[in-house]
């Protein structure tokens, strides 16, 4: 057997390996966004929180100043009623006005940082609600993953035994460019082997099956006497696949 078949039968095993991979790493990234975004809900949530505690104690604060004014109104009323003249009790009139009006705009604060916390309130619960219901996709999110993980487990493991077994089978420096191929372009599609691709049989004209670059007849045969065969464009191992091997044979015949 020639090392790109060798290479092939370990190149076939990893894609079926990617495979079931994939679709766990989706559950997996699903649950992580979950996650995000709960944390995301979680820190909007104490930021408002700590929003709250802050008026709350401002609007605490107001309220004590007014109740402070009102009972120096009340003794200053107690002093009105108790005036011996008309001047003093003017003159408390006027003390009382002002604090009066000292009040009134105390309470129009108090009631504005009163109605922006039940605005931030309102926010809290509906970001409780958000959370709430983002903990419930979290939740299916989790089971999902754990299945896809349990589903894939066996046939995982088998593969796995097939891929220690086949990778003992190649030459150690094919299986460097071949690991090389596969840190570099083992995310793309036809990134470690692709499949020569027939475009003129007649004329000998091939292409790489990854680059779509024309590829020496020469190579071609060279594939076929079982050298290892790098496209010189793109990198990656190029292999006849059998149909195409079957008809050069018969031809050279
Ligand atoms: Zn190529």
């Amino acid at each position: 057997m020639s090392v790109t078949t060798k290479l092939l039968r370990l190149y076939r095993v990893d894609q079926q390996i990617t495979g079931l991979q994939s679709r766990l790493k989706a559950a997996q990234r699903f649950l992580d966004e979950q996650e995000r975004q709960i944390g995301g809900l979680e820190t909007k949530r104490n930021a408002i929180d700590a929003q709250v505690r802050q008026l709350s104690a401002t609007a605490g604060n107001l309220e004590n100043d007014a109740n402070s004014i009102q009972v120096r109104i009340d003794t200053l009323r107690e002093l009105m009623n108790n005036a011996k003249t008309n001047k003093e009790y003017q003159a408390l009139l006027v003390e009382v006005n002002t604090l009066k009006a000292d009040k009134g705009k105390i309470d129009e604060q108090a009631i504005g940082y009163l109605e922006q916390i039940e605005k931030l309130q309102a926010e809290l619960a509906e970001l409780n609600t958000q959370k709430s219901e983002r903990e419930k996709v979290k939740g299916v999110a989790a089971t999902d993953r754990d299945q896809r993980a349990d589903e894939i487990r066996d046939r995982l493991e088998e593969l796995k035994k097939q891929r220690e077994h086949l990778v003992k089978e190649v030459p150690a420096d094919a299986l460097a460019i071949y690991k090389d191929r596969t840190v570099r372009f083992g995310d793309d599609e036809d990134g470690v082997m692709a499949a020569i691709h027939t475009h003129d049989f007649r004329r000998h004209e091939f292409v790489c099956g990854s680059c779509m670059m024309g590829i020496p007849f020469e190579s071609v045969l060279a594939i076929l006497k079982e050298k290892l065969t790098p496209c010189t464009s793109c990198g990656v191992i190029m292999f006849v696949e059998e149909d195409l091997a079957e008809k050069l044979t018969a031809k050279s015949k």
